[in-house]
Order: structure tokens, then C-alpha cells, then sequence
């Protein structure tokens, strides 16, 4: 084949990756582990057989750039870090199908604009809870002191994690000038989700990440003798709390979205109590800022009909938002062409998890990503899993894809 893309070699690359790094229980690639630097060595190892400069930036990212007529660059990313017990696909097959275009480029000279490719450090946030470190870093948006305080369940403080791999929290934001020329990126990653292998499509283009409301929606009512208290004399947090879970889902469902009760706690938490007091958190996400508001809206006005109904009381708490992020139509558009080029059929979807991508994007960059199918939906777990053939179309699509945006960029 010569020159040409071997995809069938990051297929080869991912399963040589699971053995080093992996068990039987999946993937144990957490970032800031001897596991996940084993990782980044063999990565290492591959990219010193490109004519490539590589380095690890202040946020502990890695970085190979393939030097261009322009210092201008087009950034191609994803992550080696996994969560624990994860898959063999998730954030690597991103990092290796950017590592076989490198080689494609490379071997027919010099591009019109640098090309880099990017591991990101801790994507997954798998120990410390805090998802996207590295590219947030870069993009900006890390607060030292948000994370300073984080342990993992050893009781690993986070400085001191960073500080075993090189990186001190303080002046991870240096990364930052990593972004500097960055012209345009893209992001290859498995859907994680159940969408395009009910379509029955390889491939999809990814408008952008959805926003999140997340609260803490705590329902007050009177705890009371489970034996003694009638039916119609009761203040039963817990009863307007499950009423509450089971009406988000039609509010999400008329308005596109997704929400989730993801938890539940009531107090007194006994088989011979009414609950006085239920807790429950509410996650929920749109791609479109002004929908998730009114989503927000519904559910707290739903909240007060069922609290007034059941005769407690609803107090709520956010926990956490973020807006969507919207990726940039014209990328969008290139990928889709490159998806119709390697699979016959394009479509456009939002994603729910976050991504590297968003980041990136809200950092100004234009940026984009291509989703490949995952089998039944599943990630996060060994059972994620994608066809070998749909991974070598995913290759294709991204190659084509870095081709027509080094095109679009050089005419910027
Ligand atoms: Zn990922």
C-alpha cells in the first residue's frame, strides 16, 4: 500500500494498546497513573518513527506537530486516559486514528498548515472527579483553586498526583499557548450511545455537546408512624419526589432533551417511617440554551404542582451548569463530506457526553467531531465495542476530514 492509509493498522494499534494497558476488566488507563504514563511512552514510541516534534505542555498534555508551510495548525485530538474497568476505545481510538493520519500526511511531504496531534491529559476525570483537566487547561478555563482540594479514594490529594507526573497545578494554565495557532480541530470518538447503530449508520457529524442543568431538588414533608398515619393525612416527601422523577422524563421527551434522577436519598430512610425529608438530583441536557432553560422552568413549576399536591414543601439547589456548546457549521459540514465520501450516507447528531471538543471550541477555536458507532450504546464499561470495519471507515472519515480542512484553513 505504500504510502497510503493502513487503517486496518489502528485497529492492530488499539487491541496492542488494550494488552499493555489493560486486564481483564477492561481498560486501567487513569490518568495520572504509571498505567496511563506506560500509555503515553508507547505513544512516544510510535510517534519517534515520524519526522514529528513532540512535547508534553505545563497541563501534562502531549503534543506531536508535523511541521507546515504555516505555523498556522490544525489540531487533531483525543485521550489515552480511561476510566476504570473502561473500554478499549474510548479517548485512544481518537489519539491512534489521528497517529495513522499523521503518518499519511507525512509521507506526502509538507502540509499547507502544521498538523498536531494531541493526547489530552485526564479527559475522564476517572480519580479526581473533575472531567477535561488538560484541555481546560489550555483552553483557559481551569480554576487551580476549584481543584486544589480534590483527592481521589486513596486519599491522593490532586498537586500532589500532578506533581508525580511532571505537572504543577499552579502553572498548568501556561498550556494555554498551545492554542495559540490553532486554525481549526477535530475530534474523532465513539458515540457512546445507542443513536447511529439504530440508523444503522457507521458515522455521524457531531453539531456540538449539549448543555447540563444539574440540581439538588430536596422535597420537605412531615416524617410520621408508618402504621398509625393515614392515607389521606400523610406529607410524603418521597411520594412527590417520585411523582416529581417520573414527569421530568415526559419534559424532556417533548422538548428533544434527556434528564435523569440519577439519585435518591430519604430520611428518615426506615421501613416503618413516612419520609419527611427526599432528596433526589436532576441532571438535565439540550443542545439549545434557551430549551434547557424552559426545561429548568417546567420542571420547577411541575415541582411546585406536586409539592402543593402532596402537601410538602420544594427547595432547589444547582449544582452545577454548563451551555451548550455549538460546533462550527462549516467543520460540521466538511466532516459530513468526508462521512459521505467513506460511508455513502451522512448524518448529523448532537452529542450528550461532554468532549475535549467543547473546550477547545469555547476557547475560540472552530471546531468539530465525528462520531463511529458504538454497539449498543455501551461505554465506560470492557463491553464497549465498536465493528473493525466501522473503526477503519472511522480513520477514513477523519483523514478525509483533516484533507478538506487543511483546504478550508489554507483559504481562510
Ligand atoms: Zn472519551
Amino acid at each position: 500500500m505504500g504510502n497510503g492509509l493502513q487503517t486496518r493498522r489502528t485497529v492492530d494499534e488499539l487491541r496492542e494498546l488494550q494488552s499493555l494497558t489493560g486486564d481483564g476488566n477492561g481498560a486501567q488507563r487513569l490518568c495520572w497513573t504509571d498505567t496511563w504514563l506506560r500509555a503515553r511512552e508507547w505513544l512516544a514510541g510510535k510517534l519517534a518513527e515520524l519526522p514529528v516534534q513532540t512535547e508534553i505542555d505545563q497541563a501534562g498534555n502531549q503534543w506531536a506537530t508535523l511541521a507546515g508551510e504555516s505555523d498556522r495548525a490544525l489540531l487533531i485530538g483525543g485521550h489515552l486516559d480511561s476510566v476504570a474497568d473502561g473500554g478499549w476505545l474510548d479517548g485512544c481510538l481518537n489519539v491512534l486514528a489521528g497517529l495513522e493520519v499523521l503518518r499519511h500526511l507525512a509521507a506526502q511531504g509538507r502540509p499547507p498548515l502544521s498538523v498536531r496531534l494531541v493526547s489530552w491529559a485526564d479527559e475522564e476525570g476517572a480519580r479526581f472527579g473533575r472531567s477535561l483537566f488538560g484541555s481546560s487547561a489550555a483552553a483557559g478555563h481551569l480554576r487551580p483553586d476549584e481543584v486544589r482540594g480534590l483527592k481521589d479514594p486513596a486519599g491522593v490529594a490532586l498537586p500532589d498526583a500532578l506533581a508525580a507526573c511532571g505537572v504543577q497545578l499552579d502553572t498548568a494554565g501556561d498550556s494555554q499557548s498551545q492554542l495559540s495557532n490553532a486554525a481549526a480541530y477535530l475530534e474523532l470518538h465513539i458515540e457512546q450511545g445507542p443513536v447511529l447503530e439504530r440508523l444503522g449508520l457507521p458515522l455521524g457529524a457531531v453539531l456540538g455537546t449539549f448543555g447540563v442543568e444539574r440540581h439538588l431538588v430536596r422535597f420537605t414533608g412531615q416524617s410520621a408512624h408508618a402504621g398509625s398515619t393515614p392515607m389521606d393525612a400523610r406529607r410524603d416527601a418521597f411520594a412527590a419526589a417520585a411523582r416529581f422523577a417520573l414527569d421530568i422524563r415526559d419534559i424532556a421527551k417533548g422538548a428533544g432533551g434527556v434528564s435523569t434522577v440519577g439519585r435518591v436519598v430519604t430520611r428518615p430512610g426506615i421501613v416503618t417511617a413516612i419520609a419527611g425529608l427526599c432528596e433526589v438530583t436532576l441532571d438535565q441536557r439540550h443542545l439549545d440554551v434557551n430549551t434547557l432553560g424552559a426545561m429548568l422552568a417546567k420542571a420547577k413549576s411541575v415541582g411546585a404542582s406536586i409539592a402543593a399536591a402532596e402537601n410538602v414543601s420544594v427547595e432547589w439547589e444547582r449544582i452545577w451548569r454548563i451551555d451548550p456548546v455549538h460546533f462550527h457549521s462549516e467543520l460540521i459540514g466538511i466532516c459530513e463530506q468526508a462521512i459521505v465520501e467513506v460511508a455513502g450516507h451522512g448524518h448529523r447528531l448532537p452529542s450528550g457526553p461532554l468532549h475535549d471538543a467543547a473546550e477547545v471550541a469555547r476557547a475560540g477555536v472552530p471546531a468539530a467531531m465525528i462520531f463511529v458507532q458504538s454497539l449498543r450504546g455501551l461505554s465506560h464499561t470492557k463491553d464497549e465495542d465498536t465493528r473493525p470495519e466501522y473503526i477503519e471507515l472511522a480513520v477514513s472519515a477523519l483523514d478525509s476530514a483533516v484533507v478538506r480542512t487543511l483546504d478550508w484553513a489554507r483559504a481562510r
